[in-house]
Protein backbone atom coordinates (compact mmCIF):
# COMPACT_ATOMS: atom_id res chain seq x y z
CA UNK A 1 0.00 0.00 0.00
CA UNK A 2 1.27 3.44 -1.19
CA UNK A 3 1.30 5.93 1.69
CA UNK A 4 -1.72 8.15 0.89
CA UNK A 5 0.44 11.20 1.74
CA UNK A 6 0.90 11.45 -1.52
CA UNK A 7 -2.30 12.85 -2.23
CA UNK A 8 -1.49 16.60 -0.35
CA UNK A 9 1.97 16.38 -1.76
CA UNK A 10 -0.19 16.18 -4.99
CA UNK A 11 -2.92 18.90 -3.87
CA UNK A 12 0.10 21.27 -2.33
CA UNK A 13 2.13 21.26 -6.08
CA UNK A 14 -1.47 21.90 -7.76
CA UNK A 15 -2.00 24.80 -5.29
CA UNK A 16 1.39 26.17 -5.69
CA UNK A 17 1.93 25.84 -9.38
CA UNK A 18 -1.70 27.58 -10.18
CA UNK A 19 -1.02 30.30 -7.87
CA UNK A 20 2.14 31.38 -8.72
CA UNK A 21 3.04 30.19 -12.54
CA UNK A 22 1.61 34.02 -13.52
CA UNK A 23 5.35 34.91 -12.41
CA UNK A 24 7.63 32.71 -13.92
CA UNK A 25 8.53 32.74 -17.59
CA UNK A 26 6.79 31.11 -20.36
CA UNK A 27 9.25 29.45 -22.18
CA UNK A 28 12.56 27.53 -21.22
CA UNK A 29 15.75 27.42 -22.69
CA UNK A 30 16.40 23.79 -22.98
CA UNK A 31 18.57 21.61 -24.75
CA UNK A 32 17.35 17.91 -25.09
CA UNK A 33 20.69 16.86 -23.74
CA UNK A 34 19.94 18.67 -20.59
CA UNK A 35 17.36 16.41 -20.04
CA UNK A 36 17.90 13.65 -21.11
CA UNK A 37 21.26 13.73 -18.49
CA UNK A 38 19.53 14.39 -15.75
CA UNK A 39 16.78 11.77 -16.15
CA UNK A 40 20.11 8.81 -16.98
CA UNK A 41 21.53 10.19 -13.50
CA UNK A 42 18.47 10.57 -11.79
CA UNK A 43 16.26 7.56 -12.77
CA UNK A 44 17.81 4.21 -13.45
CA UNK A 45 14.58 2.48 -12.01
CA UNK A 46 16.99 -0.04 -10.39
CA UNK A 47 15.33 0.22 -6.49
CA UNK A 48 12.08 1.71 -6.12
CA UNK A 49 11.65 5.65 -4.51
CA UNK A 50 9.05 6.77 -2.61
CA UNK A 51 6.00 8.32 -4.50
CA UNK A 52 6.18 11.51 -2.73
CA UNK A 53 9.62 12.19 -4.08
CA UNK A 54 8.90 11.17 -7.54
CA UNK A 55 5.87 13.59 -7.47
CA UNK A 56 8.26 16.66 -6.47
CA UNK A 57 10.77 16.06 -8.74
CA UNK A 58 8.31 15.28 -12.11
CA UNK A 59 6.86 18.63 -10.93
CA UNK A 60 9.80 20.28 -10.47
CA UNK A 61 10.78 19.32 -14.07
CA UNK A 62 7.96 20.02 -15.40
CA UNK A 63 8.13 23.75 -14.18
CA UNK A 64 11.62 24.27 -15.28
CA UNK A 65 11.57 22.24 -19.11
CA UNK A 66 7.88 23.47 -20.23
CA UNK A 67 6.45 25.79 -22.63
CA UNK A 68 3.78 26.84 -20.10
CA UNK A 69 0.66 27.18 -22.47
CA UNK A 70 -1.55 27.36 -19.32
CA UNK A 71 0.27 30.78 -18.80
CA UNK A 72 -1.57 33.78 -19.17
CA UNK A 73 1.05 35.43 -21.57
CA UNK A 74 0.82 32.29 -23.57
CA UNK A 75 -0.22 33.46 -27.22
CA UNK A 76 0.34 31.07 -28.93
CA UNK A 77 -1.80 27.75 -30.54
CA UNK A 78 -4.62 26.32 -29.57
CA UNK A 79 -3.20 25.35 -26.36
CA UNK A 80 -5.43 26.97 -23.54
CA UNK A 81 -5.35 27.44 -19.77
CA UNK A 82 -6.97 24.39 -18.13
CA UNK A 83 -10.12 24.86 -15.48
CA UNK A 84 -10.30 23.25 -11.98
CA UNK A 85 -12.93 21.48 -12.57
CA UNK A 86 -10.77 19.66 -15.49
CA UNK A 87 -8.05 18.87 -13.22
CA UNK A 88 -10.49 17.17 -10.55
CA UNK A 89 -12.03 14.93 -13.26
CA UNK A 90 -8.57 14.04 -14.72
CA UNK A 91 -7.99 12.55 -11.21
CA UNK A 92 -11.11 11.21 -10.98
CA UNK A 93 -11.03 9.46 -14.36
CA UNK A 94 -7.91 8.14 -13.47
CA UNK A 95 -9.39 6.20 -10.18
CA UNK A 96 -12.22 4.65 -11.05
CA UNK A 97 -10.54 4.09 -14.44
CA UNK A 98 -14.11 3.32 -15.97
CA UNK A 99 -14.23 1.28 -19.44
CA UNK A 100 -16.29 3.36 -21.88
CA UNK A 101 -16.20 0.73 -24.71
CA UNK A 102 -19.17 -0.59 -23.35
CA UNK A 103 -21.78 0.72 -21.51
CA UNK A 104 -22.63 -2.17 -19.42
CA UNK A 105 -19.07 -1.70 -17.77
CA UNK A 106 -19.28 1.81 -17.24
CA UNK A 107 -23.39 3.24 -16.83
CA UNK A 108 -22.44 6.14 -15.06
CA UNK A 109 -19.65 7.71 -17.27
CA UNK A 110 -21.53 6.74 -20.31
CA UNK A 111 -24.41 8.17 -19.38
CA UNK A 112 -22.73 11.80 -18.00
CA UNK A 113 -21.19 11.86 -21.45
CA UNK A 114 -24.31 11.36 -23.50
CA UNK A 115 -25.82 13.77 -21.45
CA UNK A 116 -22.75 16.29 -21.88
CA UNK A 117 -22.76 15.37 -25.84
CA UNK A 118 -26.42 16.15 -25.92
CA UNK A 119 -26.01 19.40 -24.43
CA UNK A 120 -23.37 20.34 -27.37
CA UNK A 121 -25.70 19.04 -30.05
CA UNK A 122 -28.60 21.16 -28.99
CA UNK A 123 -25.81 24.22 -29.40
CA UNK A 124 -24.79 23.34 -32.70
CA UNK A 125 -28.48 22.93 -33.53
CA UNK A 126 -28.36 19.24 -34.51
CA UNK A 127 -31.33 17.21 -32.45
CA UNK A 128 -30.46 14.67 -30.01
CA UNK A 129 -32.91 11.88 -30.97
CA UNK A 130 -31.40 11.39 -34.77
CA UNK A 131 -27.75 12.45 -34.05
CA UNK A 132 -24.54 10.79 -32.74
CA UNK A 133 -21.64 12.23 -30.82
CA UNK A 134 -19.13 10.85 -29.35
CA UNK A 135 -15.68 12.12 -27.59
CA UNK A 136 -12.34 11.94 -29.19
CA UNK A 137 -8.66 11.99 -28.72
CA UNK A 138 -8.73 15.30 -30.50
CA UNK A 139 -9.93 17.07 -33.98
CA UNK A 140 -7.80 15.06 -35.90
CA UNK A 141 -9.59 11.66 -34.80
CA UNK A 142 -13.24 13.63 -35.10
CA UNK A 143 -11.99 14.64 -38.26
CA UNK A 144 -10.73 11.18 -39.75
CA UNK A 145 -14.31 9.91 -38.26
CA UNK A 146 -15.66 12.36 -40.22
CA UNK A 147 -14.08 11.23 -43.67
CA UNK A 148 -14.78 7.17 -42.90
CA UNK A 149 -18.27 8.12 -42.17
CA UNK A 150 -18.82 10.52 -44.88
CA UNK A 151 -17.31 7.47 -47.47
CA UNK A 152 -19.41 4.93 -45.82
CA UNK A 153 -22.44 7.08 -46.15
CA UNK A 154 -21.86 8.06 -50.16
CA UNK A 155 -19.87 4.59 -51.12
CA UNK A 156 -22.29 1.57 -49.66
CA UNK A 157 -19.20 -1.30 -51.28
CA UNK A 158 -16.42 1.44 -49.27
CA UNK A 159 -16.63 -1.05 -45.94
CA UNK A 160 -16.61 -4.47 -47.36
CA UNK A 161 -14.98 -4.15 -50.69
CA UNK A 162 -12.57 -1.17 -49.95
CA UNK A 163 -11.73 2.30 -52.33
CA UNK A 164 -10.92 -0.95 -54.96
CA UNK A 165 -14.70 -1.49 -55.23
CA UNK A 166 -15.06 1.93 -56.10
CA UNK A 167 -15.93 3.10 -60.09
CA UNK A 168 -13.66 5.95 -59.53
CA UNK A 169 -11.30 7.76 -57.32
CA UNK A 170 -13.54 9.65 -54.34
CA UNK A 171 -11.71 13.38 -53.36
CA UNK A 172 -12.84 16.44 -51.25
CA UNK A 173 -12.32 19.35 -50.75
CA UNK A 174 -10.98 21.93 -48.19
CA UNK A 175 -9.27 24.99 -48.49
CA UNK A 176 -5.77 25.58 -48.84
CA UNK A 177 -6.01 27.18 -45.17
CA UNK A 178 -7.55 23.73 -43.37
CA UNK A 179 -5.80 21.93 -41.04
CA UNK A 180 -3.09 19.58 -42.15
CA UNK A 181 -4.59 16.02 -40.45
CA UNK A 182 -6.88 15.85 -43.75
CA UNK A 183 -4.46 14.34 -45.23
CA UNK A 184 -3.17 11.90 -42.95
CA UNK A 185 -6.30 11.19 -42.88
CA UNK A 186 -6.98 10.82 -46.56
CA UNK A 187 -3.51 8.87 -46.34
CA UNK A 188 -4.48 5.91 -43.58
CA UNK A 189 -8.31 5.72 -45.32
CA UNK A 190 -6.65 4.18 -48.69
CA UNK A 191 -8.02 7.01 -50.78
CA UNK A 192 -4.81 8.57 -50.92
CA UNK A 193 -3.30 12.30 -50.47
CA UNK A 194 -4.51 13.23 -53.90
CA UNK A 195 -7.67 12.77 -52.86
CA UNK A 196 -7.47 16.15 -50.75
CA UNK A 197 -8.22 18.70 -53.39
CA UNK A 198 -7.24 22.46 -51.75
CA UNK A 199 -8.80 25.28 -52.71
CA UNK A 200 -7.43 28.96 -53.27
CA UNK A 201 -8.67 31.06 -49.99
CA UNK A 202 -9.97 34.24 -51.35
CA UNK A 203 -7.85 38.00 -50.31
CA UNK A 204 -10.06 37.52 -46.72
CA UNK A 205 -8.36 33.93 -46.15
CA UNK A 206 -11.76 32.52 -46.59
CA UNK A 207 -12.48 29.58 -49.55
CA UNK A 208 -12.96 30.26 -52.66
CA UNK A 209 -16.59 29.17 -54.23
CA UNK A 210 -16.01 30.01 -57.37
CA UNK A 211 -12.49 28.00 -57.22
CA UNK A 212 -14.74 25.25 -55.29
CA UNK A 213 -16.82 24.98 -57.93
CA UNK A 214 -14.46 24.99 -60.75
CA UNK A 215 -12.27 22.25 -59.16
CA UNK A 216 -15.77 19.91 -58.73
CA UNK A 217 -17.00 20.51 -62.47
CA UNK A 218 -13.22 19.81 -63.39
CA UNK A 219 -13.33 16.33 -61.18
CA UNK A 220 -16.78 15.44 -62.48
CA UNK A 221 -15.46 15.62 -65.88
CA UNK A 222 -12.22 14.07 -65.09
CA UNK A 223 -14.15 10.58 -63.66
CA UNK A 224 -13.23 11.61 -59.73
CA UNK A 225 -15.88 11.39 -57.55
CA UNK A 226 -16.51 14.15 -55.19
CA UNK A 227 -18.42 13.22 -51.68
CA UNK A 228 -17.46 15.82 -49.11
CA UNK A 229 -16.26 19.30 -48.79
CA UNK A 230 -14.51 20.54 -45.22
CA UNK A 231 -15.38 23.92 -44.32
CA UNK A 232 -13.12 25.64 -41.29
CA UNK A 233 -15.00 26.90 -38.45
CA UNK A 234 -11.74 29.07 -37.36
CA UNK A 235 -8.79 28.00 -39.34
CA UNK A 236 -5.50 26.66 -37.59
CA UNK A 237 -3.12 29.93 -39.12
CA UNK A 238 -5.44 32.85 -39.15
CA UNK A 239 -9.00 31.67 -37.26
CA UNK A 240 -10.51 32.40 -40.13
CA UNK A 241 -14.61 31.13 -41.25
CA UNK A 242 -15.19 29.56 -43.93
CA UNK A 243 -18.48 30.61 -45.58
CA UNK A 244 -20.37 28.00 -44.17
CA UNK A 245 -23.84 28.86 -45.71
CA UNK A 246 -22.35 28.52 -48.92
CA UNK A 247 -20.81 25.73 -48.50
CA UNK A 248 -24.21 24.03 -46.97
CA UNK A 249 -25.86 25.44 -50.03
CA UNK A 250 -23.18 23.96 -52.21
CA UNK A 251 -23.43 20.55 -50.41
CA UNK A 252 -27.06 20.34 -50.96
CA UNK A 253 -26.87 21.03 -54.48
CA UNK A 254 -24.23 18.34 -55.77
CA UNK A 255 -25.52 15.87 -52.55
CA UNK A 256 -21.97 16.33 -50.91
CA UNK A 257 -21.50 15.49 -47.01
CA UNK A 258 -20.85 18.55 -45.13
CA UNK A 259 -17.91 18.71 -42.67
CA UNK A 260 -17.30 21.30 -40.07
CA UNK A 261 -14.15 21.40 -38.86
CA UNK A 262 -14.85 23.53 -35.88
CA UNK A 263 -11.59 21.64 -33.97
CA UNK A 264 -10.81 25.60 -32.44
CA UNK A 265 -13.85 27.86 -33.67
CA UNK A 266 -16.46 25.92 -33.24
CA UNK A 267 -16.94 26.69 -29.28
CA UNK A 268 -17.78 30.16 -30.50
CA UNK A 269 -21.17 28.89 -31.26
CA UNK A 270 -21.74 28.84 -27.39
CA UNK A 271 -21.20 32.90 -27.63
CA UNK A 272 -24.20 35.26 -26.05
CA UNK A 273 -24.06 37.01 -29.07
CA UNK A 274 -27.78 36.75 -30.69
CA UNK A 275 -26.12 35.52 -34.25
CA UNK A 276 -22.72 33.68 -33.13
CA UNK A 277 -19.84 34.11 -35.41
CA UNK A 278 -20.78 30.16 -35.67
CA UNK A 279 -23.77 30.66 -38.01
CA UNK A 280 -24.17 28.20 -40.43
CA UNK A 281 -22.89 25.21 -38.75
CA UNK A 282 -25.93 24.07 -37.83
CA UNK A 283 -26.43 22.84 -41.58
CA UNK A 284 -23.37 20.58 -41.26
CA UNK A 285 -23.48 16.99 -41.66
CA UNK A 286 -20.88 16.59 -39.17
CA UNK A 287 -18.81 18.65 -36.80
CA UNK A 288 -15.40 18.75 -35.11
CA UNK A 289 -15.13 20.55 -32.23
CA UNK A 290 -12.03 20.15 -29.37
CA UNK A 291 -12.99 20.92 -26.02
CA UNK A 292 -9.42 20.72 -25.10
CA UNK A 293 -9.28 23.96 -27.32
CA UNK A 294 -11.26 27.04 -26.51
CA UNK A 295 -12.99 24.93 -24.16
CA UNK A 296 -10.05 25.04 -21.63
CA UNK A 297 -10.23 21.35 -20.25
CA UNK A 298 -7.07 19.11 -20.30
CA UNK A 299 -5.90 16.94 -23.10
CA UNK A 300 -7.32 15.41 -25.00
CA UNK A 301 -10.67 15.98 -25.26
CA UNK A 302 -12.16 16.17 -28.69
CA UNK A 303 -15.60 15.64 -29.95
CA UNK A 304 -17.18 14.15 -33.06
CA UNK A 305 -21.37 15.17 -33.70
CA UNK A 306 -23.13 14.20 -36.80
CA UNK A 307 -26.50 14.42 -37.55
CA UNK A 308 -26.80 11.26 -39.09
CA UNK A 309 -26.82 8.56 -36.18
CA UNK A 310 -27.01 5.55 -38.60
CA UNK A 311 -24.34 6.90 -41.06
CA UNK A 312 -21.84 6.91 -38.15
CA UNK A 313 -23.09 3.19 -36.99
CA UNK A 314 -23.14 1.86 -40.01
CA UNK A 315 -19.09 3.32 -40.54
CA UNK A 316 -18.29 1.66 -37.12
CA UNK A 317 -20.57 -1.56 -36.87
CA UNK A 318 -18.73 -4.39 -35.21
CA UNK A 319 -19.38 -7.40 -33.45
CA UNK A 320 -17.48 -9.60 -30.84
CA UNK A 321 -18.17 -12.86 -28.88
CA UNK A 322 -15.83 -11.46 -25.73
CA UNK A 323 -17.25 -7.99 -25.25
CA UNK A 324 -20.68 -7.81 -23.11
CA UNK A 325 -23.78 -7.45 -24.91
CA UNK A 326 -25.47 -4.35 -25.30
CA UNK A 327 -28.17 -3.25 -23.11
CA UNK A 328 -30.94 -2.10 -24.43
CA UNK A 329 -31.64 1.65 -25.16
CA UNK A 330 -27.65 2.37 -25.18
CA UNK A 331 -25.53 2.32 -27.82
CA UNK A 332 -21.75 0.78 -27.23
CA UNK A 333 -19.28 3.06 -28.17
CA UNK A 334 -16.74 0.35 -29.52
CA UNK A 335 -19.38 -0.07 -32.39
CA UNK A 336 -19.82 3.15 -33.05
CA UNK A 337 -16.41 5.09 -33.21
CA UNK A 338 -12.68 4.46 -34.01
CA UNK A 339 -11.79 3.61 -30.44
CA UNK A 340 -11.97 0.37 -28.50
CA UNK A 341 -11.33 0.83 -24.79
CA UNK A 342 -11.33 4.22 -23.98
CA UNK A 343 -10.82 6.85 -21.03
CA UNK A 344 -13.41 9.13 -19.25
CA UNK A 345 -12.53 11.67 -21.61
CA UNK A 346 -16.38 13.47 -20.82
CA UNK A 347 -15.75 14.11 -17.20
CA UNK A 348 -13.81 16.97 -17.45
CA UNK A 349 -15.93 18.45 -20.26
CA UNK A 350 -19.06 17.87 -17.90
CA UNK A 351 -18.06 18.98 -14.64
CA UNK A 352 -16.39 22.36 -16.11
CA UNK A 353 -19.62 23.36 -17.82
CA UNK A 354 -21.38 22.03 -14.03
CA UNK A 355 -19.08 24.56 -12.67
CA UNK A 356 -18.87 27.40 -14.67
CA UNK A 357 -22.61 26.95 -16.12
CA UNK A 358 -23.38 27.21 -19.87
CA UNK A 359 -23.56 31.19 -18.86
CA UNK A 360 -20.25 30.53 -17.76
CA UNK A 361 -18.99 29.47 -21.35
CA UNK A 362 -20.24 32.30 -22.96
CA UNK A 363 -18.41 34.95 -21.40
CA UNK A 364 -15.14 32.70 -21.72
CA UNK A 365 -15.45 32.77 -25.38
CA UNK A 366 -17.03 36.07 -25.56
CA UNK A 367 -14.42 37.51 -23.20
CA UNK A 368 -12.07 36.01 -25.52
CA UNK A 369 -12.98 37.26 -28.14
CA UNK A 370 -13.53 40.91 -26.87
CA UNK A 371 -10.04 40.41 -25.37
CA UNK A 372 -8.66 40.22 -29.35
CA UNK A 373 -10.48 43.10 -30.41
CA UNK A 374 -8.57 44.93 -27.61
CA UNK A 375 -5.13 43.71 -29.25
CA UNK A 376 -6.29 44.77 -32.81
CA UNK A 377 -7.06 48.24 -31.21
CA UNK A 378 -3.70 48.20 -29.05
CA UNK A 379 -1.80 46.70 -32.17
CA UNK A 380 -3.18 49.81 -34.38
CA UNK A 381 -2.44 52.31 -31.78
CA UNK A 382 1.69 51.99 -32.78
CA UNK A 383 1.73 51.05 -36.20
CA UNK A 384 1.26 47.43 -36.41
CA UNK A 385 -1.23 46.20 -39.44
CA UNK A 386 -4.03 43.59 -39.10
CA UNK A 387 -3.79 41.56 -41.87
CA UNK A 388 -6.62 38.73 -41.06
CA UNK A 389 -10.41 39.62 -40.57
CA UNK A 390 -12.07 37.39 -38.12
CA UNK A 391 -14.45 37.80 -35.21
CA UNK A 392 -12.38 35.05 -33.57
CA UNK A 393 -9.26 35.87 -31.33
CA UNK A 394 -6.47 35.18 -33.66
CA UNK A 395 -4.73 38.22 -34.72
CA UNK A 396 -2.52 38.31 -37.38
CA UNK A 397 -0.15 41.26 -37.91
CA UNK A 398 3.18 42.89 -39.19
CA UNK A 399 5.58 45.97 -39.07
CA UNK A 400 5.96 48.23 -41.71
CA UNK A 401 9.65 47.67 -40.27
CA UNK A 402 9.89 44.15 -40.80
CA UNK A 403 9.72 44.08 -44.09
CA UNK A 404 8.40 41.06 -46.06
CA UNK A 405 11.27 38.38 -45.98
CA UNK A 406 11.01 36.00 -42.97
CA UNK A 407 14.91 37.75 -41.31
CA UNK A 408 13.37 40.39 -39.69
CA UNK A 409 10.14 38.22 -37.81
CA UNK A 410 12.83 35.35 -36.89
CA UNK A 411 15.11 38.08 -35.55
CA UNK A 412 11.84 39.43 -33.76
CA UNK A 413 10.26 36.20 -32.21
CA UNK A 414 13.81 35.20 -31.24
CA UNK A 415 14.00 38.16 -29.01
CA UNK A 416 10.73 37.61 -27.67
CA UNK A 417 11.67 33.88 -26.64
CA UNK A 418 14.97 35.25 -25.54
CA UNK A 419 13.14 37.35 -23.46
CA UNK A 420 10.61 34.52 -22.54
CA UNK A 421 7.78 36.96 -20.59
CA UNK A 422 5.65 36.29 -23.40
CA UNK A 423 4.68 33.47 -26.30
CA UNK A 424 3.87 33.91 -29.95
CA UNK A 425 4.47 32.26 -33.30
CA UNK A 426 4.95 33.12 -36.87
CA UNK A 427 2.99 32.05 -39.89
CA UNK A 428 3.21 32.42 -43.16
CA UNK A 429 -0.23 33.33 -45.11
CA UNK A 430 -1.33 33.07 -48.50
CA UNK A 431 -1.75 36.42 -50.24
CA UNK A 432 0.32 37.90 -46.95
CA UNK A 433 3.37 36.13 -46.40
CA UNK A 434 5.09 36.03 -43.63
CA UNK A 435 3.08 37.76 -40.28
CA UNK A 436 3.43 36.93 -36.73
CA UNK A 437 0.19 35.54 -35.10
CA UNK A 438 -1.24 35.82 -31.52
CA UNK A 439 -4.07 33.85 -29.98
CA UNK A 440 -5.69 34.28 -26.99
CA UNK A 441 -6.71 31.18 -25.70
CA UNK A 442 -6.26 31.53 -22.19
CA UNK A 443 -9.24 32.60 -20.00
CA UNK A 444 -7.41 34.29 -17.53
CA UNK A 445 -5.99 36.65 -19.62
CA UNK A 446 -5.78 40.05 -18.82
CA UNK A 447 -6.13 43.24 -20.86
CA UNK A 448 -2.61 44.08 -19.22
CA UNK A 449 -1.22 40.66 -19.97
CA UNK A 450 -2.41 42.08 -24.27
CA UNK A 451 -0.77 45.20 -23.49
CA UNK A 452 2.24 43.73 -22.03
CA UNK A 453 2.26 41.59 -25.40
CA UNK A 454 2.19 44.46 -27.43
CA UNK A 455 4.57 46.95 -25.25
CA UNK A 456 7.33 43.78 -25.34
CA UNK A 457 6.43 43.77 -29.28
CA UNK A 458 7.04 47.39 -29.76
CA UNK A 459 9.88 47.49 -27.46
CA UNK A 460 11.65 45.08 -29.73
CA UNK A 461 10.79 46.90 -33.18
CA UNK A 462 12.39 50.01 -31.77
CA UNK A 463 15.56 48.15 -30.39
CA UNK A 464 15.48 46.63 -33.91
CA UNK A 465 14.90 50.04 -35.20
CA UNK A 466 18.05 51.44 -32.99
CA UNK A 467 20.55 48.71 -34.12
CA UNK A 468 19.70 49.59 -37.89
CA UNK A 469 20.18 53.19 -36.85
CA UNK A 470 23.51 52.09 -35.13
C1 LIG B 1 -6.15 21.67 -33.84
C2 LIG B 1 -6.95 21.44 -35.05
C3 LIG B 1 -7.16 20.14 -35.53
C4 LIG B 1 -6.50 18.94 -34.91
O1 LIG B 1 -7.02 18.72 -33.64
P1 LIG B 1 -6.18 17.90 -32.54
O2 LIG B 1 -7.02 18.04 -31.32
O3 LIG B 1 -4.86 18.55 -32.43
O4 LIG B 1 -6.10 16.50 -33.01
C5 LIG B 1 -7.98 19.98 -36.63
N1 LIG B 1 -8.55 21.04 -37.22
C6 LIG B 1 -8.36 22.31 -36.80
C7 LIG B 1 -9.02 23.44 -37.53
C8 LIG B 1 -7.53 22.55 -35.71
O5 LIG B 1 -7.34 23.79 -35.28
Amino acid sequence: MTDAHYLSTLAEEIASFRATHDDRSVSPTVVPDEIREYLTTHYDFSGARPLDSVICDVAAMMRRWSLHTTHPHYFGLFNPNVTEAAIAADALAALYNPQLATWSHAPCANEIERFTLGFFLRAFGFAPESSAAHFTSGGAEANHTAVITALTHRFPTYGSGGVRSLPGQPVFYVSEQAHHSFHKIAHSTGIGRDAVRSVPVDLSLRMDMEALGRMYDDDVANGLLPFMVAGTVGTTPAGVIDPLEAIAAFCDEHALWFHADGAWGAAAALSAAPVPPTAGIEKADSITCDAHKWLSVSMSAGMFLCRHMHAVREAFRITASYMPIAVESTVDNYASSMQWSRRFTGLKVFMTLAERGSAGFASMVDGEMTLGDHLRTRLARTGWSVVNDTPLPVVCFTHPALGTGSKHFEELIGSIYADGRVWISGVTLPHYGFVLRACIINYTTTKEDVDLLVNTLDGVINAMAEGTRA
